[in-house]
């Protein structure tokens, strides 16, 4: 399945705080805050258009998470169909 769960709606074991061991809630897709500004993401974006299936394989999706404990902003890439 080539989806990031997490954009359907499929919810994820809870994800842990690094420097807490927290909670981390999903903020949404990184896309969404940085869309056009970020040269890095655009490079990645260029990667998923360029059709290389074996690219796409290997595609996932960046989440910012937050932590419900300490306030900690954590990005973490979500593979997708695992
Ligand atoms: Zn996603
Ligand atoms: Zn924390």
């Amino acid at each position: 399945m080539n989806y990031c769960r997490l954009c359907n709606g499929i919810s994820l074991e809870n994800q842990t705080c690094f420097i807490c061991m927290g909670i981390l809630k999903d903020q949404g897709k990184i896309y969404d805050f940085y869309d056009d500004y970020s040269p890095y993401m655009e490079i990645e974006l260029n990667k998923l258009a360029d059709g290389d299936p074996e690219s796409f394989q290997k595609s996932e999706c960046v989440h910012l998470f937050v932590c419900e404990a300490c306030g900690t902003q954590q990005e973490l890439k979500i593979f997708y169909g695992c």
